[in-house]
């Protein structure tokens, strides 16, 4: 006889608190398969990289690891004669449908409990065969909302306060000495040994490093806050960096949110708290649209856009080359993109100016540098990165155009040059001013200071005053078109809380 048990799906949810699918499954006191899927199909997806899946498999180590101290405690659960070792999350790699017909042979599941996902197409369509193997194995899967992202939603009607309900609603955290574990082995050789290697220049996965990350934030971090958010060098330490453990789970906005609403009342520098708290709104909002309009994957959620004239892509294939590998002669552009590929990070600003400069200055399209950043950010979270992607680029008809001068930027937001250097070490030679625009280099101070342009930094691959001309004629010519604006009416409908 097979045993009776439920499953519970971790996905882009990596914790064990604040976790409603895992908590409302060990309540029903069956035994309980804790399942985490290396899906091959997402693995190979150009969206993702090694950084994501080591962070992936950090985060499932830290989750064993309170599993594990739960029973070498003797808090731990029930079952009787188990051992230690035997209560974690078991992992797979394979496809999710192979993986439940996997488990169904050893078990009958009665139960798939799991977060709902925003995800990708890929996602989507997958989580449409899970839900045909449910229906036709008798199996109800049970999917609870993730933060406050709501399924199937028309418009903003009422939102804001169902946000706020959601955040203020006590955490739900999972009962875990009354777990009752149930255990597979699946075959997970072929992994790549490396995502067990830790990277010491990117930010470590797991929910107790998450929580660490948070505490110091609020209670020393967060002080310049506002005044550093634009500075890419002082973002590092003043931002909360809380953007991997939101878009893994390895803390819920729920968690944050209420955090940040012990600390505020009497906190010192309350209103850098606030500046802090309507992002984590933001987040929400973003991802929101990206739930109710997931076409933005592939084309302009602005559909008159479609028609939007970008260069070809081969022609501008070693513009995007240049870009992407942090040779483009634009000095803040180039520690940017550096900095991303050493340490998955960068502040929001710099996200904005790198779109900004592949799609204004070099007028490439924004669905050919989509994917790279998408690779590069550890934190990626498909909900925020396809509409931050395409309001930068100035794609949606219903936001103000931003089109960044990166040498103005960086004399604006790296005064002392301390990222530029960092990131272009190449310029340490030069003194301030000259590395904010080696392009301005003299044949003479290039002899001086022993950097030619050419050879030791590239000379600058675009002129940003005359050759984006026509790119900026078209942005704006394009914001009167009477079928963009229809489309920007239709957006502020369906995405904008209405007055
Ligand atoms: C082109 C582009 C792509 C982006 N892609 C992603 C992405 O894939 N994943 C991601 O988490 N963020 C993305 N962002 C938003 C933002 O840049 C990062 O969330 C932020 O820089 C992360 O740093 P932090 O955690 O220190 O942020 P903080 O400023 O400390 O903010 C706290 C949290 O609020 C949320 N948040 C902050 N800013 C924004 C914003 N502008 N929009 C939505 N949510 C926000 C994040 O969850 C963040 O962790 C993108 C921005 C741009 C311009």
């Amino acid at each position: 006889m097979k045993l009776t048990i439920n499953v519970v799906w971790f996905k882009r949810d990596l914790r064990l608190k604040d976790h409603e699918p895992l908590s409302h499954a060990i309540e029903e006191s069956l035994p309980c398969l804790l399942l985490y899927v290396f899906e091959p199909e997402l693995i190979n997806d150009k969206h993702y990289s090694e950084r994501h899946w080591r962070f992936v498999t950090q985060s499932i180590k830290d989750m064993n690891q309170t599993l594990i101290g739960m029973i070498d405690k003797g808090d731990g659960v029930r079952g009787g004669g188990v051992r230690g070792d035997s209560v974690k999350i078991q992992v797979a790699h394979a496809d999710m449908l192979s993986v439940l017909n996997d488990i169904q042979q050893k078990a009958t599941i009665k139960s798939l409990f799991s977060h709902e996902e925003t995800g990708l197409a890929k996602t989507f369509l997958r989580d449409q065969g899970v839900a045909l193997w449910c229906r036709e194995h008798k199996v109800t899967w049970k999917e609870y909302q993730k933060d406050a992202v709501i399924r199937g939603l028309r418009n903003r009607e009422q939102w804001e306060e169902r946000w706020h309900e959601k955040m203020n609603h006590d955490c739900v955290n999972p009962k875990l000495n009354k777990l009752i574990p149930f255990r597979i082995e699946f075959d997970t050789s072929a992994l790549p040994r490396s995502w067990l290697d830790t990277n010491a220049n990117m930010q470590l996965g797991g929910e107790k490093e998450a929580t660490k990350i948070l505490d110091s934030f609020i209670s020393d971090r967060s002080q310049h806050y506002q005044r550093h958010i634009s500075k890419p060098f002082k973002a590092q330490a003043s931002c909360s960096r809380l953007s991997p453990y939101l878009a893994w789970g390895n803390l819920s906005l729920r968690q944050v949110y209420q955090r940040y609403q012990q600390a505020k009342n009497h906190h010192p520098w309350r209103r850098a708290l606030t500046a802090f708290a309507s992002r984590l709104h933001w987040h929400c909002h973003f991802v929101q649209k990206f739930e109710s309009e997931s076409q933005m994957q592939t084309r302009p959620i602005n559909r008159a856009y479609l028609n939007f004239a970008y260069r070809d892509s081969l022609e501008c294939r070693a513009d995007y080359l240049a870009w992407q590998s942090g040779h483009t002669g634009y000095p803040l552009v180039d520690a940017a993109m550096r900095c991303l590929e050493q340490t998955g990070y960068i502040n929001f600003r710099m996200r904005a100016m790198l779109v900004s400069f592949l799609c204004h200055h070099l007028n490439i399209d924004w669905r050919m540098g989509v994917h790279h950043l998408a690779r590069v950010f550890l934190d990626f979270e498909p909900g925020i990165h396809y509409p931050q992607f395409q309001m930068q680029a100035g794609v949606t008809g219903i936001n103000t155009i931003r089109i960044y001068n990166p040498t103005k930027q960086a004399k604006e937001n790296d005064e002392d040059g301390d990222f530029i250097l960092q990131w272009c070490p190449e310029l340490r030679v030069l003194p301030k001013p000259l590395f904010f625009d080696p392009s301005e280099l003299t044949p003479m101070e290039q002899q001086y200071y022993e950097l030619k342009l050419g050879v030791d930094y590239p000379l600058p691959i675009v002129n940003l005053t005359t050759d984006n001309k026509a790119t900026r004629t078209q942005l704006w010519s394009f914001r009167k078109r009477s079928d963009a604006r229809l489309e920007s009416q239709r957006i502020l409908a369906r995405h904008v809380r209405p007055d």
